[in-house]
């Protein structure tokens, strides 16, 4: 029986028109992942398009694209869509999801309790970026993993590691970024162009967001809110708030960090973040929600007083804290 990885790269080197989606609401791993399948397809010749219900955020636009990223489906769906980073098929977003009947999806992803929603499915969640598995179907492809994608690649595992911090970084990952820069990658240029990215008006943003963290359970579990009038007065968006909930969880006392961000009335988009053993996936999965170990997040629909009773509830319980 073929490896996913072997029928994968055997299906992008037979077939000849795809489609390239990621998650709603892409990050670093999304983006890079989506335009670095993007740029193996290109090398192989082939017709492609890329797809995010999103688009591409300001903050990734120095991604070299391998073609321009659509926000709205094209009237006839290709044969095949890869799907990347997504745990879930919602995660497509919900025009895709209305149509997934219509194309052949093949799901590479690295979420603990993907559904294997497509009808090819290669998850692997000792992952620690789809990145990484763009990378092996470079290899699988004999495509080299120099200049624009290799730009990509690293992108999405920077991204996905915290520049290779978390638990999740594993040894080839590291091995894939020393290869990467032995091959010719800038890497104090990569790092400048992904970090350098605030605006004031996000700093004023974080700055309010750290004024509202409320420590709960003998200060183990932190929670700091986001409300769509801190956004409009800041003129930020949803964009801004990436990463700061890790900054939350750089608390001493705190074992899981949450941000809960308005999506609507009585909606609520939450992030969790954990260390080491504090399984926040199982947190976030009480809540229909998914991730990592120690990265999740999901949304609940309640008023913002009883959102947050929940999340400590649940959190006391899951994590075993009382
Ligand atoms: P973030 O907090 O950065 O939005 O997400 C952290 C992790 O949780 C990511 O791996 C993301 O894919 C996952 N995640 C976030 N929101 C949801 C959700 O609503 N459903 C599922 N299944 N996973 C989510």
């Amino acid at each position: 029986m073929a490896t996913p990885l072997k029928r994968i790269s055997d299906i992008l080197r037979d077939g000849d028109d795809f489609m390239v989606a990621s998650h709603y609401n892409p990050d670093g791993d999304a983006i890079g992942a989506m335009c670095g399948v993007g740029h193996l397809l290109r090398s192989l010749g082939k017709h492609f398009r890329l797809y995010n219900p999103s688009g591409l955020p300001a903050r990734y636009d120095f991604t070299p694209l391998p073609a321009p990223v659509l926000t709205e489906l094209p009237d006839t769906l290709p044969r095949w869509t890869i799907v990347l980073d997504c745990g879930s098929a919602e995660r497509m977003g919900e025009p895709l999801v209305a149509r997934a009947g219509e194309t052949r999806i093949i799901n590479i992803d690295h979420h603990l309790g993907n559904s294997e929603f497509g009808e090819e499915n290669w998850v692997d969640m000792h992952q620690p970026a789809v990145g990484c598995m763009v990378a092996l179907l470079a290899e699988a492809l004999g495509i080299p993993l120099t200049g624009e994608l290799a730009e990509c690649v690293y992108l999405a595992v920077a991204t996905d590691t915290g520049f290779f911090s978390y638990g999740s970084t594993t040894p080839e990952s590291l091995e894939l970024a020393a290869r990467l820069l032995r091959d010719g990658l800038n890497i104090a240029d990569m790092n400048r162009r992904i970090t350098k990215q605030w605006s004031e008006e996000r700093m004023h943003l974080w700055t309010e967001v750290m004024g509202t963290v409320e420590l709960h359970l003998d200060r183990q579990v932190a929670i700091g809110i986001i409300t769509r009038e801190m956004f409009e007065r800041t003129g930020t968006g949803s964009d801004d708030t990436e990463n700061i909930i890790n900054f939350i969880r750089r608390l001493k006392s705190v074992r899981m960090a949450a941000i809960l961000r308005e999506e609507g009335p009585d909606t609520f988009k939450f992030s969790l973040r954990s260390y080491g053993e504090d399984n926040v996936q199982a947190v976030a999965a009480r809540f229909g929600g998914g991730g990592h170990k120690n990265a999740s997040g999901g949304t609940i629909r309640a008023p913002l007083k009883a959102a947050k009773t929940m999340l400590v509830e649940v959190a006391g319980d899951v994590l075993g804290i009382r």
